[in-house]
């Protein structure tokens, strides 16, 4: 199928794919359906992908794996190891402009998106070191038997991703899979599938053979479903909503009980203890959910601050948000938050704003949005607000965050822990045992003390209760696309 070219609007002319990525090559859609995708920021459409059908997904199913019947998975791990790091590098040699599509394409600001580059560049690496130890142990049974176990690769995998992180999501879905041997199938958001088609004509420059990445643009309830319920498909990762994660769970096991880990929504917490250093927890603060515009799966939406400190803390956190805080054209560099990256979603944050004024919540700052066209909304904080209401109960993906007041620590672990979600949760303190002692106390995937949404490659991430399974990154990434074979002999 075709390319177009682009320029994007800080003038980087490249050619986008614009085909179904299968089998190394870029194809029309077998029902011939396209997806539009604009520019959240201008409204205006940035080009026409091809949307895939079932049949494109049996097809790439079919390519995926004679690709992992091949070598790829049973032969030297060090080949992958280096298809990754030459992907690593293809990325690094681009980084402006895939930095720039990522905004062009999500919305988000190009500071952000250069952050998100990186990270991928750091994974890809980081990935590509697993890819040798795929080892075992050997187990003393003191019985005349030799036990060993060895990992090995679980087959074709589906992926299945959000419009949020676009291209670090797709990363963190990649990497690991293919260092553990197996070929993928990966559905983008249909907001947001450039860089995904991008970066797949990198990984035929890079090497990686025919089959071993499929990139499928389509619908939810098509290609994503087709993923989820496929008798040939062995695992499915998904990032999403919990809703959608549920169903995919019970779609999976009805199918042919195929693995799932799910990344899913989350609601979390942020305390400030009394004695945390205002200056350094207000930029905290702003990272946990001004970040990315609010559209961060462990954004910290609850913010909970001590009695001690309430009075200070909040008018210095809405001078600081006020002045610092700058919404608008993700390429202005003095920008800090882009637009939100869809119409839906710019809608249902408007609505929850709604929804919190009419229970009570009292605006601290923000509640409107901002300019005529693109998909912009003020950083949002409500305070005086009760425990049941809405707003601080459900997810609202944006920028939008609730503030409350406890009294003693237990107190504030009680109301931060008070959810059906345990994605991430955040501790402002200069008092290390306080920090130690919430830290274990937090039922949460992952805590954050004096920092916030601060990720880095070799540290798992993922969810408790709701917020879903398995996790993102580190070993624990690496290992969930393996399965542990025992081999028992008898002397
Ligand atoms: P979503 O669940 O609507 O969609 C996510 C993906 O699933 C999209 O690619 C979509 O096309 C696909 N999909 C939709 N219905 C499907 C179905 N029936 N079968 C298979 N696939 C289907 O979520 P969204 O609106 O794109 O993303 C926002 C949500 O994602 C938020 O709830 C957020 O918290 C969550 N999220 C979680 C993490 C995490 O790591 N935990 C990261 C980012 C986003």
């Amino acid at each position: 199928a075709d390319f177009v070219k682009i320029t994007t609007p800080n003038g980087h002319t490249y050619e986008q794919p614009t085909g179904l990525f299968i089998n190394n090559e870029f194809l029309k859609s077998h029902k011939g359906e396209t997806i539009t995708v604009e520019d959240p920021s201008t409204e205006q459409k940035i080009a026409e992908v091809q949307s895939g059908a079932k049949e494109d997904v049996e097809y790439a199913v079919e390519c995926a794996e004679k690709a992992f019947n091949s070598s790829w998975s049973t032969g030297d791990p060090r080949v992958r190891a280096r298809s990754l790091l030459k992907l690593a590098d293809l990325v690094e040699e681009r980084k402006e402009l895939i930095a720039s599509i990522e905004s062009m394409d999500n919305g988000k600001a190009l500071a952000l998106a250069r952050g998100d580059v990186g990270i991928v560049i750091n994974f890809l690496r980081s990935a590509a070191g697993y890819a040798d130890k795929l080892d075992g142990r050997s187990i003393n049974t003191g019985d005349g038997y030799v036990n060993y176990t060895i990992r090995e690769p679980v087959g074709v995998c589906g992926q299945i991703i959000p419009w949020n992180f676009p291209l670090m999501m797709l990363s963190w879905k990649i990497a690991p899979a293919l260092a553990a041997g197996n070929t993928v199938i990966l559905k983008p958001a249909s907001p947001t599938p450039l860089n995904a088609l991008y970066f797949a004509s990198l990984c035929k420059e890079a090497g990686i053979p025919a089959g071993v990445v499929n990139i499928i643009p389509g619908p939810g309830r098509g290609v994503g479903e087709t993923l989820t319920t496929h008798p040939k498909i062995r695992k499915i990762a998904f990032t999403g909503s919990t809703g959608t994660g549920k169903g995919i769970a019970v779609k999976a096991a009805q199918s042919n009980l195929k693995k799932v880990t799910l990344e899913l929504g989350g609601k979390s917490a942020h305390l400030v203890f009394n004695d945390a250093n205002i200056e350094k927890t207000l930029p905290n603060l702003v990272n946990g959910i001004f970040l990315n515009a609010g559209q961060i799966c462990s954004s910290g939406s609850r913010i909970y601050v001590q009695e001690g400190i309430y009075d200070k803390l909040l008018p210095a956190f809405k001078k600081y948000v006020e002045e610092k805080i700058t919404v608008g054209s993700p390429f202005d560099e003095n920008n800090f938050q882009g637009a939100i990256n869809n119409k839906a979603q710019f809608e249902t944050i408007m609505n929850y704003v709604g929804i919190a004024k009419s229970e009570g919540a009292k605006v601290l700052t923000g509640g409107e949005k901002v300019n005529d066209k693109g998909y912009f909304i003020k950083p949002t904080i409500f305070y005086d607000v009760e425990e049941d209401m809405r707003i601080v109960k459900e997810e609202v993906f944006g920028p939008v965050v609730t503030i409350s007041k406890f009294k003693e620590i237990e107190d504030g672990v009680a109301m931060a822990n008070d959810s059906e979600f345990g994605l991430g949760a955040g501790i402002q303190t200069e008092n290390v045992s306080t920090a130690l002692k919430v830290s274990k106390m937090l039922k949460a995937g992952i805590v954050w003390v004096n920092t916030y949404n601060d990720f880095d490659t070799s540290v798992p991430f993922g969810g408790y209760k709701q917020s879903g399974y398995g996790r993102e990154m580190g070993i624990e990434a690496f290992e969930a696309y393996t399965s542990v074979k025992a081999v028992r002999i008898k002397l």
